[in-house]
């Protein structure tokens, strides 16, 4: 049986190489008259069939600020993942290349952009679970969208599940998700400020030179990090309200939404 969410190989043209990640090698490719970028799995790298039951509820979440999944090709072994292709590629290197150059007009866009893409997962009751600029992509104009939402949960590499390991990502993570594995939508609101402070800082890694226990005891302590010296008053005062120890005193992405916009007066 033929279903929607799986692309006909015959109907893929696959192009150049865009990187690798996590997950395996991205290539370019067309699909169906338009651009698309193919993401190869690599077969350690992911628990395949409880991936293809997510793909259905992935494929139905759909949003300017998202990266769109279109489809899934599950007759190659590994499987293959057609996404939306975003010319600029991803947020962090994208804002790296252009230090100095970036106008704080174009950073509050970018937030602006983020945070729409976030509310409409708010209010799809869905957690991303690792939001980052690095997980974020660049289309023209400087347009942001968010990528790679719910994925952790199909990494088998526990180094990177486990919080107690390297590669977990405690520098973006809230106290109740490095504590007890609580993720919610607070807790992506709380790695959110952290994409702010990304942004502002034009790329810069949060706690640069410190380890991840280091972090979590200068959190405990009730330290947080520093406003970039490019974000206005009201922007900071924004992300130090992600930063709340208590998830119910953070705002919601809904109010995040509505409180960036009016400083970027959309
Ligand atoms: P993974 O999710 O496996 O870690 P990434 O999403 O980090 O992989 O992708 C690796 C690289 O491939 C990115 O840094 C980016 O340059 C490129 N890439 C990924 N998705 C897209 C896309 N939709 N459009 C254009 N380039 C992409």
């Amino acid at each position: 049986s033929k279903d929607q969410w799986e692309v006909n190989p015959e109907e893929l043209t696959l192009g150049r190489e865009l990187g690798s990640g996590q997950f395996g090698l991205v290539l370019e490719g067309r699909w169906r008259e338009r651009k698309v970028a193919v993401k190869m799995i690599r077969e350690e790298c992911m628990s395949d069939e409880d991936f293809k039951e997510e793909a259905r509820v992935m494929m139905r979440l759909s949003h300017c600020k998202l990266v769109q999944l279109y489809g899934v090709c599950t007759q190659h072994s590994p499987m293959w993942l057609l996404f939306e292709f975003m010319e600029n590629g991803c947020l962090s290197d994208y804002l790296r290349a252009r230090k100095g150059r970036l106008s704080q007009d174009t950073m509050l866009g970018m937030c602006v952009d983020v945070s729409e893409g976030m509310a409409y997962l708010e209010s799809s009751n869905f957690i991303h679970r690792d939001l980052a600029a690095r997980n974020c992509l660049v289309a023209k104009n400087n347009e942001v969208k968010v990528s790679d939402f719910g994925m952790t949960r199909f990494v088998l590499d526990d180094q990177y599940t486990s919080s107690q390991c390297s590669k977990f990502p405690v520098k973006w993570s809230a106290p109740e998700v490095i504590r007890y594995c609580k993720f919610s939508s607070k807790s992506d609101v709380w790695s959110f400020g952290v994409l702010m402070w990304e942004v502002y800082n034009e790329g810069r890694l949060p706690y640069e030179n410190r380890s991840n226990a280091e972090v979590v005891e200068s959190l405990n302590a009730g330290l947080r990090l520093l406003k970039p010296r490019l974000a206005s008053d009201s922007v900071h005062l924004l992300m130090e309200w992600c930063w709340k120890e208590k998830p119910e005193d953070r705002p919601s992405f809904a109010l995040l939404l509505h409180e960036l916009a009016s400083l970027a007066n959309l």
